[in-house]
């Protein structure tokens, strides 16, 4: 069936709200994962409950934005606050899921079936991406268990579904891997004795190169390096004017153990992962990769001409 006749019967605004509410679910689902991965407990079970009082909360009460906003924030019987960021990623998630319904129809799909699967497999993308960075910036930790799949996904899709170019993405997944751990991870920790990256960087990198091709693993690895940058010297600029504490420690990624409470806290307050970046550039290029990169690339044609 041609998309066309589909959007005949399903007008545009069904479309639209099927994607808010779908992302949003998944947005829901993403912070399950986000508050229990690091602790390794099953995203399934137990139901979600109050982390003051543990009353279940129950299903009209787990409604994502709608029940955050209703309840202002608390637990409805102990009346604890929770986090917005809950409320955040699920309205973030709502947002990028109708953006991502609106790419996939100005891109006219032959059908309704290659439609479908690029919605899904570039909203499984933001959300994997969102996840992963979100947990990164929590623990200092990427899961494989989101990457690893993903750089699979993202090969499977290109490759066998939308029948693209074989060399972009397997080019972005290998080299993507093989370039940042030879580098960063290797290559580093022969020269300074310690990984200058930590050992999920390069899958991430992997999956953004196997899901949007190795031009998008480039410009998440650049837009994400520079916007890491900008973050970490603001949160320099803000600990010089409050003026807290002694100089951290330096961010080991080798350490295997446990580590020392007191000192991850002190890392936290002041280093910034880049797995967050890496995922803010990826999900960038995946909306303004195009224009982006047609624009860098017009900006450098006039500066060479004018240098003629
Ligand atoms: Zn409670």
């Amino acid at each position: 069936m041609s998309l066309e006749l589909v959007l005949e019967i399903i007008p545009g605004w069904q479309l639209h709200v099927f994607a808010a509410v779908f992302g949003a679910l998944w947005g829901s689902f993403a912070n399950v994962v986000i508050a229990r991965w690091p602790k390794e407990m099953s995203v399934v079970r137990p139901a979600s409950h109050c982390f003051a009082c543990e009353t279940p909360v129950r299903f009209y009460d787990n409604i994502p934005v709608v029940s955050y906003l209703l309840l202002r924030g608390r637990c409805r019987h102990c009346k604890a606050r929770f986090s917005a960021r809950y409320a955040v990623v699920e309205l973030a998630m709502a947002l990028l899921s109708v953006g991502v319904m609106r790419l996939v129809l100005a891109s006219d799909p032959q059908t309704v079936l290659i439609a479908a699967s690029m919605y899904f497999f570039w909203f499984g993308l933001v959300w994997a991406l969102i996840t992963a960075g979100l947990i990164d910036l929590d623990t200092f930790l990427l899961p494989d268990v989101i990457t690893l799949p993903g750089i699979g996904l993202g090969l499977f899709f290109n490759i066998f579904v939308l029948r693209n170019d074989w060399m972009p993405p397997v080019i972005g997944a290998v080299g993507g891997y093989a370039v940042l751990s030879l580098l960063f991870v290797h290559g580093y920790k022969a020269l300074f004795g310690h990984s200058g990256m930590g050992r999920g960087d390069p899958k991430l990198v992997a999956m953004i190169g196997a899901c949007l091709g190795y031009k998008g693993a480039m410009f998440a690895l650049f837009a994400g390096a520079l916007q890491g940058l900008f973050a970490g010297a603001l949160l320099v600029f803000q600990r010089r004017k409050s003026g807290t504490g002694p100089e951290p420690p330096e961010l080991d990624y080798d350490r295997e153990d446990g580590g020392d409470p007191q000192r991850d806290m002190r890392l936290r307050k002041a280093r910034v992962p880049f797995g967050p970046f890496l995922a803010l550039g990826a999900i960038e290029y995946l909306f303004f990769g195009d224009i982006l990169l047609a624009g860098y690339l017009g900006l450098f044609e006039r500066l060479l001409s004018a240098g003629m």
